[in-house]
């Protein structure tokens, strides 16, 4: 069964792979990145090496003394997904589903930061899913958009990882996700192409077998 509970488990904590090839990825490694979604962000690591960074570019510069204590807050904010798991904000708001039609909670804003150059990510998701018996808090579906985004992220990757735990925990006919975002790593450096938007999506199940269905998401979303 290609979306087997096995399969979409392997598939969200998986690294360093082609998503075609997640399938046959180890249990080691699902072990060794679900031990990574749940440490403790150490600060005063983080404020020694800000601190590096600025004897750098400006030594002993009394005005920035309380800069790298700033900054080391900031990114306890900016990667607090570390901390959260999925398991941890479905809690019990999985309720019976008493529609079998296509559920779709669009325009839901995030910020991320890119893995190559720790730069912020900003844009829109969208998630629709075809339930089997289930639905989930719609609000949890956003918290699980801050739980991948919060993170040093790809964008291709974080389309899938929210994708895989909704199939996860839901098990439900299909998964569709689309996100549009601004990767400042483009707009405001390098190329700098200015307005550049990057698009990712992810279909699963019916999404990925019916055409019609995917069409209807994709005419569904705001774009
Ligand atoms: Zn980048």
């Amino acid at each position: 069964m290609e979306h087997s509970l096995k399969t979409s488990e392997e598939r969200n904590f998986s690294e360093d792979v082609s998503y075609d090839n997640m399938e046959s990825i180890a249990s080691e490694k699902s072990h060794k990145r679900q031990v990574q979604t749940e440490r403790h962000i150490q600060k005063d690591s983080i404020e020694k090496s800000i601190q590096d960074i600025l004897d750098v570019l400006e030594p002993e510069a009394q005005r920035l003394q309380k800069t790298p204590h700033r900054v080391a807050q900031s990114y306890e904010e900016f990667f607090k997904g570390y901390t959260q798991s999925p398991e941890q904000i479905v809690g019990s708001a999985l309720y019976d589903s008493p529609t079998e039609e296509m559920v779709l909670l669009c325009d839901i804003p995030f910020t991320s930061h890119c893995e190559h150059h720790m730069i912020p990510i900003i844009g829109f998701i969208h998630i629709g899913y075809i339930p089997d018996g289930k639905i989930i808090g719609a609000s949890k579906l956003a918290r699980f958009v801050d739980c991948f985004a919060y993170r040093l992220q790809l964008q291709e990757r974080l389309t899938v990882e929210i994708a895989t735990v909704l199939e996860q925990i839901l098990v439900p006919k299909g998964v569709a996700t689309y996100a549009i975002a601004e990767h400042f790593c483009i707009s405001r450096r390098g190329v700098k192409k200015a307005g550049t938007k990057l698009i990712t999506r992810h279909f699963s199940g019916m999404f990925r077998t019916d055409s019609s269905l995917r069409a209807e998401f994709l005419d569904s979303i705001p774009r």
